[in-house]
Parts: structure tokens; C-alpha cells; sequence
């Protein structure tokens, strides 16, 4: 089994059953419009409900994560990609004594800005915007959540949590930071967000690594053998095999990615906590005034975490037959826009409304705006019809 060991002794549980450190509704800017507190519900799992329950949620389910919806059944979509970020930094949250209701509703969160056929369909919609300001997954999961859901009577969006939004941004540019008010100050200022949201972050990528090599496993475009080359799973998987020589490999490659999550895990939360005690971390604005992330892999997994990402680029990623869908989505994508740009009257009433408005007020920027907010709420199906309706 895994060798590392988790020790808790600097993670002590305050009265509220929370680290010192964790984000607590009370210590919260809270929202952008003020609502009555829940009777039943603390404010983070409030965000959480409101964002099981969005549309763009739903739509998650239909939109590729590496391999499109039609190859299989079994590969992971947005959506259950969403579901396994949000398992792993839940379990991660509540052995630091953390916010896990915070954890959660940022983990399922993360992706909601994400586009159609992947990170392919991102870039060609960045393609199409670059004279417009670009498009970026992260900031379009935060328009989501702030403007594009239409729910509530008296505002637009679902106006999360100060600390639910400042987690789905994980990364912006200055220029986009300084027209983002209080939530693009950290980037300014270079301070760090909470540690749910770092930690969420590196769930995600705990999540995506070890499920793309299952995926990739699955569809036969890479090798058990390939990914003997990497490190991390061949150490796993020669200890896998050696115990169990008479399993399939189908099981073997699964006990190995359960034990690869498990140390990555593992070593996260041991990590963490030697962080926490190096920096004398005591609250919350410890946390954010550090000069650096607290939640961190020790030097050793980052390196071996590095070369297996690589590996899955070179291998997976840029693999002949997921690079067919790129090419795919850059010609949909592509189309989408130019034709929807070129002639809005081949826009759905609502966009096309919403469009010629925003450009009386905000020129060409805002009207190829809510052309890209369009097209990234797409998902890979919808996509290929409107390209079907439009050709
Ligand atoms: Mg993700």
C-alpha cells in the first residue's frame, strides 16, 4: 500500500468543528445583492443548490471533456468530471478541517464556462474573439454565475458567495482583473485566495490526470506499457502486479489508479499542513497575505505529477484521433461565429435581441460577446445541429 501517512496534529478543529483558517459565512463579504438567511442551509450550500440546479449544470453532462459523447458511454464528461473534482476536494477539505460546503460548491462550479469538444472548442472560440477581449473558461464560468443564469427576479446570475466566485477564478489576466472589482483585486495585489479554492484546484487536476489515464486506457489510445515510461504509475503498478499477477489488466490498471489518487491525496493533505505550520498560518488573512499557495504536493509528487501530465499530453491529448475532433470543433466553432457575426439574423430571437442591444450600448466587443456566450453554452450536440441549421 501507499507509504504515506497523513498527520493531522497541526489541523485542530475550532468550536464550529473548522480550522482557524477555513472561510466561515461570518468573516464572508457575502453576496452582491443581499438575501435573507436560509432557515436550513449555511450560505455555501446555498451556492452549491444554486448551482446544481443551473441550467449551464446540466449542460455539463453534454459537453466533451476529452472524448466526445458519441465514442462511448463510459468516458467522462464535464459533468462527471465535475462530480469526481468535487469527491476528491471534499475528502481533501474535510481532513484540514476546511469548508467543505465551500469545497463543493466551487468544485462543481469550476468547469460551467467550459465550451463544447473540449479545451479544442475554447481555443477556437479564443480564435474568433481575439479583436474582442479573447475567451477565457475561467472568466466564463464566473459571467455564468454572475450574469448569464436567468433565475431570480431580482438579479441576474445566481449572486454567489464572495468566496465561491473568487475560487471559479482561478486564473485572469491584469488587464481583465482591473475591471473585475473586488474579486480581480488578488491578482492585482498578488495575495492568495482561500485554501478550498486552492485546493480545488488541485483536485481538479488530481481528478482530470487520473481519469484521463483511465479514459485513455479504455479507448486503446494509450498502453499500459506507454505508461510505464511514467514514473508515478509504473512504481504503482509493478507493486499492483507483483500482488496480483493473475488479475486482468483491465483490474490492475484500475487498483493502480485508485492507489495513484490515493497518494496524491495523501500527500497533498501531509504537504499542506507542513505548509501551514511552516508559514504560521492562523487565520484567513494569513492565508491571503501569504507570498505563496499553502495547499501544495511535497517537491517530490509535483515532479512526478509534471511528467505524467506530459506524458497524456504527448500521448492522449495530441493523439491523432483527439486531434480529429479538434479539427472538428475549429470548424464549427469557427462557423458558428462568423456566420452568427456576419448575419445576426441567423440568431434565435432571444440572442439576437440581447445582441444588436448590448452593441448600441458597447459596440462590436459586446455584440461578439453575447455571440461567444452563445456558442460556449452549447453543448457538443447542439453545437453540431446549429451548424447543421445554419449550412
Ligand atoms: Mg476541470
Amino acid at each position: 500500500m501507499v507509504a504515506t501517512t497523513v498527520h493531522t496534529s497541526s489541523s485542530k478543529p475550532t468550536n464550529s468543528g473548522l480550522a482557524e483558517y477555513a472561510v466561515t459565512q461570518d468573516q464572508s463579504p457575502g453576496r452582491n445583492f443581499s438575501e435573507p438567511a436560509c432557515q436550513t442551509r449555511t450560505e455555501y450550500q446555498r451556492d452549491r443548490d444554486r448551482i446544481v440546479h443551473s441550467t449551464a449544470f446540466r449542460r455539463l453532462e453534454y459537453k466533451t471533456q476529452v472524448f466526445i459523447n458519441h465514442e462511448g458511454d463510459l468516458y467522462r464528461t464535464r459533468l462527471t468530471h465535475s462530480i469526481e473534482v468535487a469527491q476528491i476536494a471534499r475528502s481533501i477539505s474535510r481532513a484540514l478541517h476546511l469548508n467543505e460546503d465551500l469545497t463543493e460548491a466551487i468544485a462543481l462550479a469550476h468547469d460551467l464556462g467550459h465550451t463544447a469538444f473540449g479545451h479544442a472548442g475554447q481555443d477556437a472560440l479564443h480564435q474568433c474573439m481575439k479583436d474582442y477581449g479573447g475567451f477565457e473558461h475561467n472568466l466564463q464560468s464566473l459571467r455564468v454565475v454572475d450574469f448569464l443564469e436567468e433565475k431570480y427576479p431580482d438579479f441576474n446570475g445566481l449572486n454567489l458567495m464572495f468566496e465561491t466566485r473568487e475560487g471559479i477564478l482561478k486564473h485572469c489576466a491584469i488587464k481583465n482583473a482591473r475591471n473585475m472589482g473586488a474579486i480581480g483585486q488578488r491578482f492585482i495585489n498578488h495575495t492568495q485566495p482561500s485554501l478550498e479554492a486552492q485546493l480545488t484546484n488541485i483536485a481538479d487536476e488530481i481528478a482530470y490526470n487520473n481519469h484521463d489515464v483511465d479514459d485513455g486506457l479504455r479507448s486503446g489510445l494509450i498502453t499500459i506499457q506507454q505508461l510505464q515510461q511514467v514514473d508515478l504509475f509504473d512504481r504503482h503498478y509493478s507493486e499492483v502486479n507483483t500482488r496480483f499477477a493473475d488479475l486482468p489488466d483491465k483490474r490492475k490498471a484500475q487498483e493502480t489508479i485508485r492507489r495513484i489518487t490515493n497518494q496524491l491525496v495523501c500527500d497533498l493533505i501531509d504537504n499542506t499542513l507542513k505548509n501551514i505550520e511552516y508559514n504560521n498560518i492562523k487565520s484567513i488573512q494569513d492565508v491571503r497575505s501569504s507570498k505563496t499557495t499553502i495547499v501544495a504536493f511535497s517537491a517530490n509528487l509535483k515532479k512526478q505529477m509534471a511528467e505524467l501530465k506530459s506524458f497524456l499530453h504527448a500521448n492522449l491529448y495530441q493523439h491523432e484521433q483527439v486531434n480529429k475532433m479538434s479539427t472538428n470543433a475549429k470548424k464549427v466553432i469557427s462557423n458558428l461565429f462568423t456566420s452568427f457575426y456576419s448575419n445576426p439574423k441567423l440568431l434565435p430571437d432571444e440572442h439576437r435581441t440581447k445582441a444588436l442591444a448590448r452593441k448600441e450600448i458597447g459596440g462590436d466587443d459586446e455584440f461578439a460577446r453575447v455571440i461567444a456566450d452563445y456558442i460556449a453554452g452549447m453543448t457538443d450536440r447542439y453545437a453540431q445541429i446549429e451548424y447543421g441549421r445554419i449550412n
